[in-house]
């Protein structure tokens, strides 16, 4: 089997391994490239040679080496699906083509400027996980980011809300039917004993909960 040269491609397999283990489906029947079998087996193979993969019987993971190279690839990729959503405002299901792309030029200095900005997100748009980077350890101490989530606000301040990311789905209907959604402008009113927001002319309690989820974008006054 030749072994393969392309990097792009290489990327590919190890993003789709990388998905594949992040679903605990070690298996190597799971591990199908989008083109044929003599494909697929050539991309193990060449894995396998750059020891980004490890066989043992006959399941399939990354090599410390291999895990390393994914996850900031997964970074990249998922960094790109919030860029393109929460700022372009481009729908969900069109991102992944073009976040696809972005993951190959994002530089590691560009990936932290990007991640900061967005204020660190912990998911990507479709709720998986977004590997941290060393920008996110230092988040607390020295940097301040453009978005905050809304419990870090102080009273009376204000921004616009970049996105949310709820712990159950059901809840984005139902915060968006009172208004708090992307886009939206919302003002932090009072703190304690509940968090008290307003949007537009409407006030709305929030629980503390809530008030963790929601990413906004602070304005500057
Ligand atoms: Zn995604
Ligand atoms: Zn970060």
């Amino acid at each position: 089997m030749p072994l393969i040269t392309d990097k792009e491609r290489l990327d590919e397999a190890l993003e789709l391994l990388w998905v594949l283990n992040e679903d605990q489906h070690h298996d190597i029947s799971h591990f199908k490239t989008n083109s044929d079998d003599a494909d697929t087996e050539s991309i193990v193979e060449t894995l396998l040679h750059e020891g980004l993969a490890s066989i043992l019987g006959a399941e399939i993971r990354l090599t410390e080496k291999g895990l390393k190279s994914a996850r900031g690839l997964i970074r990249r990729q998922r960094l790109a699906e919030r860029l393109f959503t929460d700022v372009f405002e481009m729908p969900e299901d069109s991102v992944v083509n073009d976040a696809c792309k972005m993951e190959h030029i994002l530089s590691e200095e560009l990936t932290e400027s990007v991640c900061t900005f967005l204020g660190h997100p912990p998911n990507c748009p479709h709720g998986k996980p977004i590997p941290r980077g060393e920008c996110c350890k230092k988040f607390k101490v020295e940097v301040t980011p453009v978005v905050m989530r809304l419990s870090e606000f102080e009273v009376s301040a204000a921004g616009k809300i970049t996105f949310i990311v709820p712990s159950e789905a059901s809840r984005i209907s139902k915060l968006n039917s009172l208004g708090i959604a992307a886009g939206s402008t919302i003002k932090l009113i009072q703190k304690t004993p509940s968090y008290v927001v307003q949007i537009d002319e409407t006030t709305v309690a929030l629980d503390p909960e809530i008030a963790k989820e929601i990413y906004v974008r602070k304005v500057v006054s």
